[in-house]
């Protein structure tokens, strides 16, 4: 079960962490362009990480080699950021997280790199506008099958396939914790969320059918289909006050 948040300095370590996020998030916006290498913004990261008196709960995880994951195109989630050079018309999806006093925050955006053609900006669009719909409904009663009709119901308006094999989550003292947060479901059931716990809404949009697969290095999760996927993603907390985001 999700930890529940209970002290305000438990709450500042938690938005701290979420603070680095969101420059790690911007160093690398500013950053990716045609011909910049995965590992040259995965660099950017570290510093920020470091710079921002943070570890990464991404580096070492499971053994996983890097402070980002990072998607290119088909790619999903859990792209190792190697020697690959951005191209003019790529889709970046870009996963970081920190640790701050052993408070974790998660958190992911996708950008076009440079012009894209509609049907894509439209996937980026709508992902984006899937996390803000989830977001909204992160308030102490509210149940999960809620958030993940609202994100859900999104993807079918537009007619995107809806990544099911991989899900938001609760976190806090572990990057992971309980519950799962399915980007899809029936409104009015699932787990009630309560007062105090933070979870992750990450709702990844497919351009073509819902199916996943994982590549040899035993990581990068790309689209059964080679479509192209997006990928947004806040650590959220739930408050009477309604939904904070940790990550912005
Ligand atoms: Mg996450």
């Amino acid at each position: 079960m999700a930890l529940t948040i209970k002290s305000a300095s438990d709450f500042a370590a938690m938005r701290r962490a979420g603070r680095v996020v969101a420059k790690i998030h911007e160093g690398i916006r500013e950053a990716a362009r045609p011909g910049v290498s995965l590992v040259e913004l995965d660099a950017i990261a570290a510093r920020i990480t470091r710079d921002g008196k943070t570890t990464s709960n991404f580096l070492n995880y499971h053994g996983f080699p890097a402070h980002t994951c990072l998607s290119v195109n088909e790619q999903i989630v859990h792209g190792i950021p190697t020697a690959r050079r951005l191209e003019e018309g790529d889709v970046l999806g870009v996963d970081a997280g920190a640790v701050y006093e052993g408070w974790h925050a998660d958190a992911a955006f996708t950008m076009a790199i440079g012009e894209v053609p509609p049907r894509t900006r439209e996937l980026i669009d709508a992902t984006e506008q899937a996390l803000w719909a989830g977001i909204e409904r992160a308030t102490i009663g509210t149940r999960l099958g809620d958030i993940g009709h609202a994100i859900g119901s999104i993807a079918e308006k537009h007619g995107f396939g809806i990544v099911r094999e991989y899900t938001g989550h609760g976190i806090g003292r572990a990057m992971h914790e309980e519950p799962q947060v399915l980007n899809y479901g029936r409104p009015g059931t699932g787990m009630k969320l309560r007062k105090g716990m933070a979870i992750c809404v990450e709702p990844m949009f497919n351009l073509g059918g819902d199916a996943t697969r994982v590549l040899e290095d035993g990581w990068t999760v790309v689209t059964a289909d080679g479509s192209l996927s997006a990928h947004f993603e806040h650590t959220v907390a739930i408050t009477p006050d309604g939904p904070q985001v940790l990550t912005e």
